[in-house]
């Protein structure tokens, strides 16, 4: 009784290897002593090319490592690569991982060890694969990022920067040092955009982003909140050091320029700053911010004005 197909003749076993020979699959099957007694084209691409033995398995890792074959190891130290490798060859009948090599593909790898304690190892080519993974993780990260940017100035839109602020004020319970925020709001905004149109207004909205930003330090957070509002982020400083800050943006303030016509338009911003209270949350801190703006404000504009603890 025949058990076709299941119990290949050696007709269908030679024609079995010569398929395997010239499958775009790498294929390889190492014996109990890690000897390399089968290999076809691909594999041999991957790992041998014109290497004369001895056809071990380290040789062979050592081989392709020297001659820029074979996977990428990280940290470039094939010892221990094949330190970590060696104990865990057989420790499972069966797994599948992916490997990435050397010449930039990436192969997913089919991993058996038969009873008798040879390994059978078929890849398959994911290349394709791997770089539409990336372009869809770039493409997602470019989304997030848009999501969260202001088009006109590149700064962290409302939602992002009181995320932010989420975060800082979470963050500073567990520190000594303090934080400060800042609401600012140009002057007379409206004025410059009766009086110029509307990008000139754009062009000044851009150019206090970019001025602000290059005057604060790098854990600073600046974020447009909406309109001419902005909303700094100042974490570890005091509330003198906030408002030095602040003072620092002022002087150093250039008239913003816009881009076609070369008009100068000198502009001033008020500022409501105010230090983190232990049991803040985000309203109650803007709260006392937007008193403070609403103060310099109305104290004449183009100032500082500190929001105090008791008029919460
Ligand atoms: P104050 O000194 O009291 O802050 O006066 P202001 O004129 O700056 O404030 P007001 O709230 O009266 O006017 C803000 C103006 O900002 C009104 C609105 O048309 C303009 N605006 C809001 N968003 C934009 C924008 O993206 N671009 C431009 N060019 N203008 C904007
Ligand atoms: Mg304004
Ligand atoms: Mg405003």
């Amino acid at each position: 009784m025949t058990s076709f197909p299941f119990d290949p003749d050696d007709e269908a076993l030679r024609c079995l290897v010569e398929a395997l020979t010239e499958s775009g699959q790498a294929v390889s099957i190492f014996d109990a002593d890690d000897n390399l007694r089968y290999a076809n084209k691909t594999y041999r691409g991957m790992f041998l090319g014109n290497y004369d033995g001895p056809f071990t398995f380290t040789a062979i890792l050592r081989h392709a490592h020297r001659n820029g074959l074979g996977v990428r190891i990280d940290g470039n130290d094939v010892e221990a690569f094949i330190a970590r490798t060696l104990p865990r060859r057989r420790s499972v009948p069966r797994k599948s991982f992916e490997t990435d090599l050397v010449d930039g593909r990436w192969f997913w790898i089919d991993h058996t060890v038969l009873p008798n304690g040879w390994v059978l190892s078929v890849g398959a080519d994911i290349t394709a694969l791997k770089h539409n993974e990336k372009s869809l993780r770039q493409a997602h990260e470019e989304a997030l990022l848009a999501s969260q940017t202001d088009q006109l100035t590149g700064l962290p839109n409302r939602r992002h920067i009181l995320g932010l602020l989420d975060e800082a004020l979470a963050a500073n319970e567990n520190t000594v040092a303090g934080l400060c925020i800042a609401v600012i709001d140009i002057d007379h905004f409206k004025a410059i955009n009766d009086a110029h149109g509307h990008e000139a207004g754009d062009a000044v909205l851009a150019h206090f982003a970019r001025s602000c930003r290059e005057r604060v330090r790098a854990q600073d957070h600046l974020g447009r909140t909406g309109g001419e509002e902005f909303l700094l982020l100042l974490p570890d400083v005091s509330l003198d050091h906030a408002v030095r800050i602040i003072d620092r943006i002022r002087d150093g303030f250039p008239p913003a320029v816009v881009e076609h016509s070369g008009l100068e338009l000198p502009c001033t911003f008020s500022a409501g700053v105010t230090k983190a209270l232990p049991d803040d949350d985000r309203s109650a801190i803007l709260r006392r911010a937007d008193r403070a703006l609403y103060a310099a404000k109305e104290g004449g504009r183009n100032r500082t004005r500190v929001g105090s603890e008791g008029r919460r």
